[in-house]
């Protein structure tokens, strides 16, 4: 009994321990099932995740492409061959300097070079080209900033290519602000009063300042809401555009004439380049004259503040220096600008979009569009300018008194012309009451 009993006793505790045993074991794969089932919901919610994530990106995607042709087609539609998506492939030279003639300026060239009076007109792209790259090494900018003569080359074609081919806002435009640069640089003596990094800004603003201007200017960036207007909130959209392209370019090594500057040095010169483009943004006019009166009786070429403010004007007055140039070479200018103002308000007028006076063709003439901008824009911002350098009086203040009389007596014999028309139209409505 005793052995059965404590065989009974042993089964029992056996069974109770085998059954404790079962009970613990079925608890731990109970565990590692549930821990299993863990693992495999966390990858399947993972794999799922994923696939939410995918399929999401697909419907992203097909909504991005579907934008994009939209955008195409707009463009297309538009016959304004303008398209910010292929701004990319441009920013790359096309041609390479082997291909870029080598042209030799002669002494006259040379000379005329550093004159107001220069013509633009006159030129091809590849001339104008070597016309720029000679005002680098002739201010000195080459040898004092050890640029690379090829680079140069490399940069000056590079930003040929990144304007558009524009009635106004063209690679000619750039060329013209940059020589009148270089003439004022020239006649002011201004090496004489700024540092050569100064210089070298005012140059390098001048080449950059319109890069892939698409032909329509702000007013309609904004009332359009263009990818420029949402990009840069409305701020000054396309100067913002130029600056960005500029140092787009810069940012490719073969094309950039700061690749060796330490970054101290660059960012002084990518500073100041991008206040002097944003400072040709029109709308800033006022703004930007007035700060430079108050300083300009007691200006002091050690004060910052008071030389910054200098080179905005300067550019400002380069940007929309036309009439200071003699008439054969201005006047083309105006029928170039009235083409493009036309251009954007017919496309205004077919987009609903409010249309400025002075851009309509029913409404502007020639004289009526440049006198009122010679009289209340230039004259003042050059005669301001004129108390720090008085000898651009006779070399640019005359010139544009000049223009503004000659304006004025055109717009009188338009008048004349009008009167008479009109003269002969109630004669002609009397004559028919008469009958
Ligand atoms: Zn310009």
């Amino acid at each position: 009994m005793f052995t059965s009993d404590a065989l009974l006793i042993t089964d029992d505790k056996e069974e109770l321990f085998q059954n404790v045993l079962t009970q613990v074991a079925e608890q731990f794969s109970r565990a590692f099932k549930i821990n299993e089932l863990k693992t495999e919901v966390t990858n399947r919610l993972a794999m799922l995740e994923k696939r939410v994530e995918l399929e999401g990106m697909k419907v992203v995607e097909i909504e991005k492409c579907r934008n994009d042709i939209k955008k195409l087609r707009e463009e297309m539609a538009s016959r304004n061959n303008s398209n910010f998506l292929e701004d990319n492939k441009k920013l790359t030279p096309c041609r390479d300097v082997m291909s870029y003639p080598k042209y030799h300026l002669s002494r006259e060239t040379v000379e005329a070079l550093r004159l107001p009076t220069f013509d633009a007109w006159q030129w091809e792209p590849n001339e104008m080209l070597t016309c720029l790259e000679h005002m680098y090494h002739d201010l000195g900018l080459v040898k004092d900033f050890n640029i690379n003569p090829i680079t140069l080359k490399r940069w000056l074609l590079c930003i040929h290519d990144n304007y558009r081919i524009n009635p106004f806002h063209n690679f000619r435009h750039c060329f013209c602000v940059t020589q009148m640069m270089y003439s004022m640089i020239c006649l002011c003596s201004l090496q004489e009063k700024f540092t050569q990094v100064d210089v070298l800004i005012l140059m390098t603003a001048a080449v950059c300042h319109d890069l892939d201007h698409p032909g329509y200017n702000n007013t309609y960036q904004v009332n359009a809401r263009t990818e420029l207007a949402v990009r840069y909130n409305d701020i000054s959209p396309l100067e913002n555009h130029h600056c960005a392209v500029a140092f787009q370019i810069f940012s490719q090594p073969d094309c950039n004439i700061f690749s060796h500057f330490d970054p101290e040095a660059f960012k002084q010169i990518r500073q100041g380049t991008i206040t002097l483009i944003l400072a040709t943004d029109m709308a800033r006019h006022g703004e930007i004259l007035d700060s430079f009166k108050q300083k300009v009786d007691n200006f002091h070429y050690t004060d910052e503040e008071h030389v910054t403010c200098l080179k905005m004007v300067l550019i400002k007055c380069c940007d929309i220096s036309n009439e200071v140039r003699p008439m054969e070479v201005a006047e083309p200018w105006v029928d170039c600008l009235l083409e493009e103002y036309f251009m954007q308000s017919d496309r205004e007028k077919t987009e609903g979009l409010p249309v400025a006076p002075f851009m309509d063709r029913e409404k502007v003439t020639k004289p009526t569009a440049q006198i009122g901008f010679i009289k209340f824009v230039l004259i003042p911002m050059f005669e301001t300018v004129m108390k720090l350098f008085p000898q651009i009086e006779e070399a640019m203040v005359q010139p544009l008194r000049e223009s503004r009389d000659r304006y004025e007596e055109l717009k009188q014999i338009d008048d004349a012309m009008n009167e008479v028309q009109k003269k002969k139209s109630e004669n002609l409505t009397m004559g028919s009451k008469k009958k």
